[in-house]
């Protein structure tokens, strides 16, 4: 996915190489007209096999998804996401009857809107009719969701409020859906009300940034288990989770990187996030979105108009993307490094039993009480007696990892969404 991702992928645009011009292409001799790493050099239809073989090939080595499987695609307007739309697009159309993709796709978009600041209701509304428009054309079922729904006392799977369109069974108009369902929004708010001021009271700009990324995967592996999918295929390029790898690590996230930046992601059981596009950079994902001239759009985020420092995804973002500028192989070998870690920490050989956190379902990483665990809860449950932070419940406190733990202090009164969060 990259619903309204932190990682701007504007900043890392391809530039057509002047050198491009001078290399011929590395398959079939023609003059070249784009680099795609360092020295490979492609002619356009070259280019175009490359990224197809490389992106079906990712999807066939692997056998994640099988034939005939409802896939969930997550839209998020961006880049990514509009080139991933396109490729399971082509894949069901193109080739041989045996070489297709036999998948039964969806589109889902996450609004993100309440929670972005100076985003009013009518640039929601824009925003969601251009995402609609361009998540149709693709000539699957939509879906569209608010994440302020993961709030509502309809957040349980039965009767979570999804607009869906281009379904068979739904003739509505989609502008007449798309307003109706923004307006909804603008006279009984008091979910995105609570959202919001959940958002605002975290001390920083991290620990919003780590909430939303939860939210917003709790909230696809829940719109696709209410449709009955059972994939939830995401537009993560290698550039995005790159940035990730490095983010998670900073953040005490190690544990959870091979989930996270992982091929598969199979924390929530029935339904595994797939991310199909992470052997892609950004600049490759932005070269194939011009040459198919995809429609994207960039859709404001948390961190569109923070500064560099004002949170360690937005700095690690600023800093790789800043080193691939003049160390174009900078993504691939985080990258590489970042798979390698992996494999010792591979979640099937955790121990059986009590091992997964209550938040992120991730494996555990500080044993079932830690003491640096118990510690952040200490201080951030005595500092506020009346702000009771989600571990001191009358149950047993749920365990944390190390990260979620220091999320929860930071955002100090998790109750608003404790409930939606611990248990789904
Ligand atoms: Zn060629
Ligand atoms: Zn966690």
């Amino acid at each position: 996915m990259e619903c309204g991702g932190q990682v701007s992928e504007a900043d890392m645009l391809p530039q057509r190489l002047p050198t491009a011009k001078k290399k011929n292409c590395v398959r079939c001799g023609k003059a070249a007209v784009l680099v795609v790493q360092t020295s490979a050099a492609f002619c356009r239809e070259c280019f175009l096999n490359y990224f197809t073989h490389k992106f079906r090939s990712g999807l066939g080595k692997t056998r994640v998804v099988q034939p005939g499987e409802r896939v969930l695609l997550a839209f998020s307007g961006g880049p990514s996401s509009a080139a991933l739309l396109d490729m399971v697009k082509r894949g069901m159309e193109e080739g041989t009857q045996k070489k297709r993709l036999r998948i039964e796709p969806g589109v889902v978009f996450i609004d993100e809107g309440c929670i972005i600041q100076g985003f009013d209701v009518d640039q929601r509304q824009q925003a969601l009719q251009i995402v609609s428009k361009i998540a149709e054309d693709s000539g699957f079922p939509v879906y569209r969701v608010m994440l302020e729904d993961f709030m509502s006392e309809h957040s349980t799977e039965a009767d979570l409020p999804v607009t869906v369109s281009n379904c068979a069974e739904t003739s509505q108009d989609t502008t007449e859906d798309v307003e109706r369902q923004v307006k909804t929004l603008s006279t009984d708010d008091s979910s995105a009300d609570r959202l919001k001021r959940l958002f605002e009271q975290a001390k920083s700009l991290t620990a919003k940034e780590d909430l939303l990324q939860m939210l917003r995967s709790k909230l696809l592996v829940k719109v696709a288990r209410m449709h009955g999918y059972t994939k939830v295929m995401v537009g993560d390029s290698g550039t995005r989770l790159s940035v990730r790898i490095m983010a998670d690590i900073a953040q005490g996230r190690g544990s959870a990187l091979p989930l996270n930046t992982g091929f598969a992601d199979d924390r929530h059981g029935d339904v595994v996030i797939v991310r199909p596009m992470r052997d892609f950079i950004a600049k490759e994902i932005s070269m194939y979105n011009t040459i198919c001239q995809l429609e994207s759009v960039f859709l404001p985020t948390l961190s569109t108009r923070a500064a560099e420092k004002a949170s360690i995804g937005h700095l690690t973002e600023a800093f790789i993307s800043g080193l691939q500028v003049n160390f174009p192989s900078t993504v691939s070998t985080v990258f590489r490094t970042g798979a390698k870690l992996c494999v010792s920490q591979d979640p099937e050989n955790m121990p059986e039993g009590h091992e997964r956190c209550a938040m992120c379902k991730a494996p555990l990483d500080t044993g079932q009480q830690g003491p640096l665990q118990s510690s952040v809860y200490k201080t951030s449950g005595a500092s506020e007696d009346d702000n009771k932070c989600v571990a001191t419940g009358p149950e047993p406190s749920p365990s944390l990892c190390h990260g979620c733990s220091l999320t929860v202090a930071d955002f100090g009164d998790f109750s608003a969404l404790s409930d939606q969060l611990l248990h789904d």
